[in-house]
């Protein structure tokens, strides 16, 4: 899953991606509104975490601009103020979820977890496709009783096409939600191999990834792979 952190608060900002980057995520720091615009322009974001207080234009105005653009990803709203009016006028701008600071890591991440599942209209936090059980919140996977020996990459690989079941995602989506900036690969070879090894790791269970021609992957069991 990949982020965006807009953040101004360098102390701060380096904290939650640390935290955020242990967890398996892939989270990109901005530190003002204009970079966080950038971001959204050329990213696909699982999540969009926003401090409020930014040093060029306000929080709110980035929510609004990344709604007029039409663009459904959720927003976290990080913020110092306490309000209620400013909670639910956020809210009513298209927010998805509000933290007040000082941030509590473990919260932050599962309101992050949360929003995720949400907005694939997934409730529990135990993705189940056939014989695999993918725990989101204790970061494991089993096949049955077995549990997959994974990389946090491949992982977060495996969770990616998971909230996803059934449906398409392309090498390039998994290549954004794998990689940051600074993992030097530009590359989709990286992302086969990874899919390369959760075939191999998924053999002998019915789950599947099937290759789409020419659009992607998509993760499923034998049954719902053969129409
Ligand atoms: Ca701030």
């Amino acid at each position: 899953m990949r982020l965006l952190l807009v953040e101004d608060n360098h102390p701060l900002a380096d904290v939650i991606c640390r935290a955020l980057q242990q967890s398996g995520y892939v989270i990109d720091w901005a530190q003002n509104a204009r970079e966080a615009d950038s971001w959204i322009a050329v990213q696909n974001y699982d999540v969009v975490l926003l401090d409020l207080g930014l040093p060029d234009t306000d929080g709110a105005e980035v929510l609004r601009r990344l709604r007029a653009s039409g663009k459904h990803v959720p927003v976290l709203i990080l913020s110092a103020r306490e309000a209620v009016d400013e909670r639910v006028r956020l809210l009513d701008l298209g927010a998805d979820d509000y933290v007040v600071k000082p941030i509590a890591l473990n919260e932050l991440e599962a309101r992050v977890r949360s929003l995720v599942r949400r907005s694939h209209g997934i409730a529990d936090p135990v993705l189940i496709i056939g014989a695999l059980h993918l725990d989101t919140v204790g970061h494991r996977a089993l096949v049955g009783d077995r549990p997959l020996e994974l990389s946090s990459r491949e992982l977060a690989a495996l969770e990616y096409l998971a909230v996803r079941a059934r449906r398409i995602v392309t090498k390039e989506q998994l290549l954004q939600a794998l990689y940051g900036w600074h993992d030097d690969v530009n590359s989709v070879n990286a992302v086969e191999k990874v899919i390369s090894r959760l075939r191999t790791k998924l053999e002998g269970s019915e789950v599947i990834i099937r290759t789409v021609r020419g659009l992607g992957y998509s993760l499923g069991t034998d049954e719902n792979q053969e129409t």
